[in-house]
């Protein structure tokens, strides 16, 4: 559908936004082909508008990642994790503008899987990336998605493809190293673990498994007593790890940072050009990306499935099944089959 005229002469107010969460059919004034390719020429208002349909579950999902597709994979997703207060984003703050004076345009999600799902940005916590927010080359967005629909697994790939085709970095920071953010930074091409010290040592990320998911080390807060301890342990835990491990090895990095004076940046983005080297040298980086979209088609699955199971006689059917389960004419085997059977029906 063409954009009415009225909406090309206006251009995007911003009531839009507001609009599009009030009447789901805002967005049908404008056809996403055309949303898709103000977002690539950098329009703020339409990345921000895609980025809500994402959030919003909008039934039109399915036309947006089609018209995205022919887009995606020529951005390089860099994910940056670790406990809080570790300074995730006073260092994402400063890898932005490390990347913009090398000329990169930088959209960022910040993910935080324990706040409940608002609806909206909540960048009241991202301040510390107030210095870009009036750069056109960068975006920021705020993703709390506790509570939504089916959660992470589904909302935060489509979010990325819609940076992805919008931007030439994408970074994606999440609060933590449980098993959901895991999940999240299993999304990048290059995975960042920051440590810092008097912050959970090293022993304590590796029984989280972040030696697994890094591919790379920042030990952040480099001007303080203790950061050589942590860099010492890490690069023992490294060693030690690699023991036994199957297929190519890569030997993570541990870069020192102290991003509050502004130090380390460079040798942050030389470690993760040089593992994106590695990836791409040694034919890794599509593998990687596949297992990703096998996890993106899951997730989906799992979520259709889930809709169509609540919407099986208006959620009865379900009901039902249980109910002869509890009255032991059933077991829950036979429930699911039947179910399954009555989906595909
Ligand atoms: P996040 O919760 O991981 O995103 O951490 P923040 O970026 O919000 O930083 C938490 C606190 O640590 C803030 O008060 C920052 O100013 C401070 N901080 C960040 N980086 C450094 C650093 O390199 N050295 C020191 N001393 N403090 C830092």
């Amino acid at each position: 559908m063409k954009p009415s005229a009225s909406t090309e002469r206006s251009g995007w107010r911003p009531a839009d936004r507001t609009a599009l969460r009030k009447n789901g059919e805002f967005v049908s004034s404008v056809s996403i082909d055309e949303l898709v390719a103000r977002a690539r020429e950098g329009r703020a208002r339409a990345v921000a508008i895609l980025l809500s349909l994402v959030e919003n579950a909008h039934p039109r999902l399915p036309e947006l990642a089609q018209a995205l597709t022919p887009y995606t994979g020529n951005s390089r997703i860099i994910g940056l994790t670790g406990p809080p207060g570790v300074g995730k984003s006073t260092l994402t703050s400063l890898l932005v503008g490390a990347l913009r004076s090398q000329g990169k345009r930088v959209g960022v999600l910040a993910i935080d899987p324990s706040s409940p799902f608002t609806g909206g940005a909540l960048l009241g916590d991202r301040i510390r990336m107030i210095e870009h927010v009036t750069d056109p080359g960068v975006f920021i967005r705020s993703m709390a998605t506790r509570g939504h629909l089916g959660g992470l697994s589904w909302s935060t790939p489509q979010a990325v493809r819609v940076l992805d085709v919008c931007f030439d970095v994408v970074l994606v920071e999440t609060v933590g190293v449980g098993q959901s953010e895991i999940d999240v930074v299993r999304l990048a091409d290059t995975t960042v673990v920051l440590l810092a010290p008097g912050l959970g040592d090293a022993v304590q990320a590796a029984k989280a498994g972040v030696l697994e998911i890094a591919d790379c080390f920042v030990v952040n807060k480099s001007e303080r007593d203790g950061a050589d301890a942590v860099v010492h342990d890490l690069k023992q835990m490294i060693a030690f790890g690699r023991n036994g491990l199957p297929g190519p090895l890569w030997r993570q990095p541990v870069v020192r940072t102290s991003a509050v004076r502004r130090d380390g940046a460079e040798e942050l983005l030389a470690a993760l050009d040089s593992h994106y080297d590695w990836l791409t040298t040694r034919g890794l980086l599509i593998p990687r990306r596949i297992e990703r979209a096998e996890r993106e088609i899951e997730a989906i699955t799992m979520r259709n499935l889930q809709t169509e199971i609540s919407h099986l006689d208006g959620g009865e059917h379900i009901a039902r099944l249980a109910r002869e389960i509890v009255d032991r004419l059933k077991d829950p085997y036979a429930a699911a089959q039947e179910l399954i059977a009555a989906i595909s029906a």
